[in-house]
């Protein structure tokens, strides 16, 4: 196994509760288990603001840079709320996702059957639900120009934006997709809205012509108001989803609910050669932070991500979702995926079971 670099930020709030769970995880990997790394830690957020006066300071750019993996609690909170813009600590991460041309997001929405009851869906759509959300991070009308507030002849405003996507950008987040899908259950489907747009119908003949170098993998088309049906449907029918930036924003945050535990679900954002940042798709809960209640799977389950994609080791993933999988089976529960009759234990407890179950 050759050894490795992760960069650990453990940001804001509840960041640095939940990190220090996974950094448990890693560490009980490294001794027990043959994990070669080295962990290294830095700043980013708010915390990077007050000590080094910027939300992704240049010691932050060298690190993760240097590094093959990065590990993310959360930033922000209301003590930065009214910094300028620049300072604020959501441009911190925005900075490193674009400092490391992080393109393809990864959003697995995973139910595990234990917590079907958390479902606004009935337990029998949703229980044993295992999507892969791939969903391109750096094209769309998010960054396409022009854009702009014009005033048009007539003296009204008009507010615009730019839909683009280059074959180039869709085929490398084609790919991403579908080296996923190899890894799962083969299986991938597209999401565009290729009646109607341009910038779709593009998309579209790019992932068929990628489909070719993947003959194991089969691929469907959806347009994406009936892609957002499904999902609310019948959302055990698919496997892997891809899509562009806009449409992947707002069925990512569908899929998420799906699974009714904020505190479950992490996320990867990878580059063009397996280097990635992981997190969990929460925030830093300043209404809890502090009070060592914060649920830690998710941010347990992004270390496993990490260990999937950027590490490459697949069995050392498995055997950290495994362990995820056997705690619930015992009946722990943080507060936030609690259900009535059960007691719920603290972050650390959480991540001690864990350990426990490795
Ligand atoms: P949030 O995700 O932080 O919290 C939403 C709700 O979910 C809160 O009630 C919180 O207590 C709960 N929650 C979140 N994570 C939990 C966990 N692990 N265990 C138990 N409960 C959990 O979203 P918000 O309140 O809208 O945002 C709070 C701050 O986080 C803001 O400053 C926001 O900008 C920032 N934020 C950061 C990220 C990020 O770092 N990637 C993402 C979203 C929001």
């Amino acid at each position: 196994m050759p050894h490795h670099q992760i960069l650990v930020l453990p940001g804001d709030g509840i960041g640095p509760e939940i990190i220090a769970e996974a950094v448990k995880v890693l560490e009980c990997l490294r001794q027990e288990h043959g994990l070669d790394a080295t962990l290294d830690y830095g700043l980013l957020g708010g915390r990077a603001v007050d000590e080094l006066g910027s939300p992704y300071p240049e010691a932050t750019r060298r690190q993760a840079h240097a590094a093959d993996a990065i590990l993310l609690g959360a930033v922000g909170g209301p003590k930065w709320e009214s910094l300028d813009r620049p300072l604020r600590p959501e441009r911190g991460l925005l900075a490193i996702r674009a400092d490391l041309q992080l393109f393809a997001n990864l959003r697995p929405a995973i139910l595990h059957p234990q917590l079907a009851a958390a479902s606004s869906l009935k337990p029998e759509l949703v229980a044993g639900l295992d999507i892969l959300i791939v969903r391109e991070l750096n094209g769309d009308l998010y960054f396409g120009q022009p854009r702009g507030i014009r005033t048009l002849e007539n003296g009204e405003r008009e507010g615009f934006n730019t839909m683009a996507y280059r074959e180039s950008e869709i085929d490398r987040i084609a790919r991403v997709a579908f080296e996923a899908a190899r890894k799962r259950q083969r299986r991938v489907c597209s999401v565009d809205k290729a009646n109607v747009l341009e910038a779709s119908e593009l998309w579209r003949e790019v992932v068929e012509r990628v489909a070719k170098d993947y003959p194991d993998v089969a691929l469907a088309h959806l347009y994406v108001d009936n892609a957002a049906m499904q999902l609310v449907r019948a959302p055990k029918q698919f496997d892997v989803l891809v899509t562009g930036n806009l449409f992947g924003d707002i069925l990512s945050d569908c899929a998420a609910m799906l699974t009714g535990s904020i505190g479950m679900l992490p996320s990867a954002s990878l580059d063009a050669y397996g280097k990635g940042l992981y997190e969990p798709i929460h925030g830093s809960a300043p209404d809890i932070a502090g009070k060592g209640i914060a649920n830690p799977l998710a941010t347990i389950l992004s270390a496993a991500m990490l260990l999937r994609y950027s590490l490459n080791q697949p069995a050392l993933a498995e055997r950290v979702e495994t362990a995820v999988g056997r705690v619930l089976n015992q009946g722990l529960r943080t507060v936030d995926i609690t259900a009535t009759g059960m007691t719920a234990v603290g972050t650390q407890a959480m991540g001690d079971a864990v350990i426990a179950a490795l």
